[in-house]
């Protein structure tokens, strides 16, 4: 298994990058920059009556919003880790990560098998 190490810091702050770019732009275009990116642009004073006319694709946007600020998120702890060199471990088990994981999910802060744990915890705490 290959592992990331240090001298591909700057190909995954690329890759994390990139995807914080496009990110802030789903956050922008459903009108959630405000609270996810407060050092951008404020957005322009709305008036929420008219908003609520267009409420079924709010809720879409909602959702979209919402999952792109959890991801983002991500990314920003992603980024915090580059800078720390902790990069790359998995934040449960502290084993590397497979390099082919975060090459596909710079984000992840977890190994597949403790994912898979964490996966498991969600869909069971759904069902309830
Ligand atoms: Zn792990």
């Amino acid at each position: 298994m290959q592992v990331y190490d240090s001298t591909q810091a700057a190909r995954f702050t690329q890759l994390l990058t990139q995807r914080e770019a496009e990110l802030r732009a789903i956050l922008a275009a459903t009108g959630d920059l405000a609270d996810a990116a407060p050092d951008m642009t404020p957005r322009e004073v709305v008036d929420f009556k008219d908003l609520a006319i267009e409420e079924t694709q709010a809720v879409v946007d909602e959702a979209k919003a919402e999952h792109a600020g959890v991801e983002l998120q991500q990314i920003l702890a992603a980024r915090h880790r580059l800078a720390d060199h902790t990069y790359g471990q998995c934040l449960d088990c502290g084993d590397a990560i497979d390099l082919r994981r975060l090459t596909a999910l710079p984000a992840t802060a977890f190994c597949t098998a403790c994912q898979s744990i964490h996966e498991q915890e969600h869909l069971a705490a759904t069902r309830r």
